[in-house]
């Protein structure tokens, strides 16, 4: 239970705080540092799942996986092609008064403190910085709760 509240809690924490994050809304296959970064944050999320695994907490991270991404699933798979249907799709200002969660998100993201005091440096190369100091403090969190929250 609580790993659903938490994995689900814990999309709307991550998706906020990716806006101080290298995140162009495109890919830039053309640009070499994107493409690197790209390489480089797959192969951590990798790493990862690999060491979750060895640890033997593989179902722990999934069900908390889970239902954090269920947000995105609903939002951009379901809400999103529905909307779609027989409306001229590509008008980006059409979507924004629609998808539901992350409209939610956006207001938090750009309202709310700590978040609304955040640079948006999701076209900053800097951003990767940020990125890997948030990978590495979530990584040293989840190795001291693990004990107490393991499943
Ligand atoms: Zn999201």
């Amino acid at each position: 239970m609580f790993t659903i509240i938490f994995g689900f809690l814990s999309h709307f924490i991550v998706d906020s705080f990716a806006k101080v994050t290298y995140h162009t809304p495109e890919p830039l296959k053309e640009d070499r540092f994107w493409v690197s970064w790209a390489i480089i944050s797959n192969g951590i999320t990798i790493i990862f799942v690999v060491w979750v695994i060895l640890i033997g907490q593989f179902w722990f991270f999934f069900w908390g996986g889970f239902f954090s991404i269920l947000v995105d699933i609903y939002d951009w798979g379901i809400l999103r092609p529905i909307q779609n249907k027989g409306k001229n799709s590509n008008d980006e200002s059409y979507w924004k008064q629609g998808y539901f969660f992350h409209k939610l998100i956006d207001k938090i993201r750009e309202e709310v403190p700590p978040f609304s005091w955040l640079p948006n440096w999701n076209y900053e190369r800097k951003g990767v910085i940020v990125e890997l100091a948030i990978i590495v403090i979530f990584w040293i969190l989840v190795i001291i709760l693990l004990p107490f929250v393991s499943i």
